[in-house]
């Protein structure tokens, strides 16, 4: 009977693939997941970035609608006249437009008349104004030079001669964060009292109005959102992560396991425990290996029990197969730690002796040989008188397995030839 189970080996790599295929697709879920989960996290930071960005822009383009307003109104009277102090000064833009009174007396006090621009102007720059909101009036010609647009503002006023009528962005200055928003004003009929002589017309582009909002805040609420983002996002991750490997340990542990009794299954005899024919040979392979590298003798021994079919006849298959088990503990109790015993066939048996010259080896056989004779083997149907015949062989230089086993096979013959019971050994 032979021991080699070439299916379980099989199935031992099949176990190792799905093992690695466990790890493999785990793997590949852990990262669609991260990839899913930053991208959920991605677009909520991104969409509370859009919020904040559209309140700016909202509340900057209603504070632009409000200065058109008011611009509107006061062009709609033909200007307003104020007290004249030095906050308020003289015009002397006004004072070049015929048909224009500048400047009025009235209860011996003296006004003077501001249009909208003058108007649009001193509450830009009214001292009560804190740093929150700002706005000017800019265009690419000013007739005022403190109109002069900025970067920005050119840029955007540019854009307004192809259409465009507003523009924003942020900006930073001296370490501060701003929003930047700025519309195009158009030319309608109250603007053509004061402006008809520069030859503006109706529909006209003329210029707009920037305004800027102070926006640190909102880059710390955003840049606070953004860690808190990335923060729970990666904890998230991480949970997910831990929650896989924990999982996956499980699996795999189960799967190493059914692993591990497979291989034993494949290298054990199921009958005796001891190592079956394939493990046997393997072991053998190494040892001659380790021999011719180590220079150290090693001795094998093909042991057959004698008359075992006629056991089987007298007792019975099952005492047959406690004899064989009985017979293999008799084996390992006379053998050293790194010796090897393997059931080589049905009731035949290889023993490797590592470091074990052919004297040495001659002599644990007849120790075991004379255990049997001393001792019949107890079983289920009383005492059993058996007997073994070896042959022992010791491994020469470049030996290999076939041939040393073949050596130690011709001995066991010649033992059992000359009349069984006895143990036949040679160089
Ligand atoms: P010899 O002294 O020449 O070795 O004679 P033998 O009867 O021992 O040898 P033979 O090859 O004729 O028979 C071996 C027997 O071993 C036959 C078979 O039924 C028996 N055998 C093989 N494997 C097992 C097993 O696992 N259990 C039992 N109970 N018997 C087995
Ligand atoms: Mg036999
Ligand atoms: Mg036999």
């Amino acid at each position: 009977m032979l021991q080699y189970k070439p299916s379980l080996v099989g199935h031992i790599d099949r176990i190792e693939t799905a093992k690695n295929s466990v790890r493999k697709y785990l793997g590949i879920i852990s990262i669609i997941i991260s990839l899913v989960i930053s991208s959920i996290f991605f677009a909520f930071q991104y969409n509370i970035s859009k919020a904040y960005k559209i309140n700016l822009y909202n509340e900057a383009k209603t504070f632009f609608s409000e200065i058109v307003i008011v611009r509107k109104w006061i062009a709609q009277h033909g200007g307003v006249y104020v007290p004249l102090d030095k906050t308020t000064g003289n015009n002397p833009y006004l004072e070049k437009i015929d048909g224009i009174k500048s400047k009025i007396i009235c209860d011996n006090k003296e006004f003077v008349l501001k249009n909208p621009s003058l108007v649009t102007k001193e509450l830009s720059e009214s001292p009560f104004r804190t740093d929150k909101v700002r706005y000017k009036m800019t265009s690419l010609n000013p007739i005022n030079p403190h109109n002069k647009p900025d970067e920005f503002e050119k840029y955007a006023l540019m854009q307004f001669e192809k259409g465009v009528s507003e523009s924003s962005t942020f900006e930073k200055r001296d370490d501060k964060d701003y929003f930047r928003y700025i519309s195009h004003l158009v030319v309608d009929e109250s603007c053509m009292i004061c402006h008809a002589q520069q030859g503006y017309k109706v529909g006209d582009i003329r210029g707009g109005i920037s305004v800027t909002l102070q926006a640190s805040d909102f880059m710390t609420e955003i840049n606070k959102a953004k860690i808190f983002m990335v923060i729970s996002g990666l904890g998230v991750i991480a949970l997910i992560m831990a929650s896989i490997w924990y999982i996956s340990r499980f699996f795999i542990r189960d799967l190493h396991n059914a692993q591990e009794a497979l291989a034993l299954m494949a290298s054990t005899d199921f009958l005796t425990g001891l190592a079956n024919r394939m493990t046997g040979i393997q072991a053998l392979t190494k040892e001659l290996n380790r021999m011719s590298r180590k220079k150290t003798p090693l001795s094998i021994a093909l042991i057959d029990l004698d008359y075992f079919k006629k056991i089987n006849d007298m007792y019975g298959h099952n005492v047959g197969d406690e004899i064989l088990k009985n017979f293999s503990t008799i084996i390992l109790n006379n053998i050293r730690n790194y010796d090897i015993a393997c059931r080589y066939g049905g009731e035949e048996f290889l023993l490797i002796m590592p470091q074990t010259s052919i004297e040495d080896a001659v002599l644990i056989l007849n120790r075991i040989l004379e255990h049997l004779k001393l001792k019949p083997i107890l079983t289920s149907k009383g005492n059993v008188q058996t007997s073994m015949s070896a042959g022992v062989v010791m491994a020469q230089e470049a030996e290999n397995v076939d041939a040393l086993v073949d050596r130690a096979d011709s001995l066991l013959y010649r033992a059992k030839g000359d009349g069984r019971s006895r143990v036949y050994g040679d160089i």
